[in-house]
């Protein structure tokens, strides 16, 4: 119902969204699950060939070899230079596609700023390199900068003890433990070294590029302190991985703050953002395409993770460890490398519904958590 809608709303603002630009994809709008594609649901230019999609902004994908196999980032042009946002990892062919961009796009123009929205490697991959390389600034939250450090700081360390009993408390056997163990310390390996400072990025404040104001508008629950960028004039949102059209960002507990209610962070900035900024918005993604529709698809988001928690707080008739928990939340089988995603998300649905009072937990004598439905708690 809300995705019917909202699609009549849309149709008339693309018309108005679209510029015309040199290396312009063909223009095909395209209606897909109650949010409208400018571009089509699935555009794709050509790796590293940036198109314009609004005046001094331009989209520019990158090709990456993992299974999320691209990143969108955009460059900001203003009279002294350029201002990136999200830089790609340092892995396979980017630094050479950075390299084509720079002589063959940029012309004379420096890199004056380096934005990074959150410090995923996709994201924060390059960001050392390429302020390196151009001597300017990297501009970030404090939170994404800091644990950023903290991460890289563990490639190549063993795995932590209080890790292990984390697992092992979610229900890994100990064929799971250690596959964890063998992939523990690959965080920092697609990031070239960060810079040893930075400038902060603080919620609500403006930078100006190319007289036009952009605010910072920071997201928690997919990272610490994720930001996105506003421009009213150009009505477009940088949107990062705060919104994405199809897939929905991972929102996880990790060992380093078991405690965590990410997902209740997730749905409140959701909510806040869907508040603050306007519908009318063209929203610029890091994944798949960009589109318009932010209210519908923060809707969705919001609306999805309500049902999942439901379905898991009925789950949860009987004692269930996290990893007993897949099938409430996940279609697919739950195998390989899948498992640490799954279980990361398993436990911040759990956290929320623990943070509610809907649900209780009991560490028995091995040091694995049970999770069971509070008898008092009422099925919403
Ligand atoms: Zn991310």
């Amino acid at each position: 119902m809300v995705e019917e809608f909202k699609q009549e709303d849309h149709r008339t603002q693309i018309l108005l969204l679209i510029h015309t630009g040199k290396n312009m994809l063909q223009n095909q709008p395209e209606l897909y699950r109650g949010l409208n594609y400018p571009w089509g649901v699935k555009a794709t230019p050509a790796p590293g060939e940036p198109i314009k999609v609004a005046d001094g902004v331009y989209w520019v994908r990158f090709p990456m070899p993992i299974s999320l196999d691209h990143i969108n980032l955009w460059l900001l042009e203003d009279d002294e230079g350029w201002t990136l946002v999200d830089t790609c990892l340092d892995l396979g062919n980017s630094r050479e596609i950075w390299e084509r961009i720079f002589t063959e796009f940029m012309g004379e123009k420096p890199i004056v700023r380096v934005i990074c929205t959150h410090l995923h490697p996709d994201h924060v991959g390059l960001a050392g390199w390429l302020t390196e390389h151009f001597g300017c600034e990297l501009w970030m939250s404090r939170e994404e900068f800091l644990m950023c450090k903290a991460m890289t700081a563990d490639t190549g360390r063993e795995a932590p003890d209080v890790a292990i009993r984390h697992y092992r408390a979610a229900g890994y056997n100990e064929e799971q433990l250690k596959r964890y163990r063998e992939k523990f310390g690959n965080f920092g390996r697609a990031i070239s070294p960060l810079p040893d400072s930075f400038r902060r990025l603080l919620d609500g404040e403006t930078i100006r590029i190319n007289d036009r104001y952009w605010q910072v508008i920071i997201g928690r629950g997919h990272s610490p302190e994720h930001v996105c960028l506003y421009c009213p004039a150009l009505k477009l949102l940088i949107s990062g991985d705060q919104v994405l059209p199809k897939i929905t960002p991972n929102v996880s507990v990790f060992p380093t703050e078991p405690a965590g209610d990410p997902l209740k962070e997730w749905l409140s900035d959701n909510a806040k953002i869907r508040d603050t900024i306007p519908d009318d918005v063209l929203v610029l993604p890091a994944h798949e395409a960009p589109f318009c529709g932010l209210h519908v698809r923060l809707t969705q988001v919001i609306e999805s993770h309500e049902r999942d928690l439901d379905k898991l707080f009925d789950h949860l008739k009987e004692p269930r460890r996290a990893i007993d928990c897949f099938p409430a939340l996940f279609k697919r089988e739950i195998s390989g490398d899948l498992i640490g995603l799954a279980t990361g998300e398993t436990l911040a649905h759990l956290n929320c519904l623990l943070g509610r009072r809907r649900i209780k937990r009991r560490r028995d004598e091995n040091g694995v958590d049970w999770y069971e439905q509070k008898p008092e708690a009422s099925p919403k």
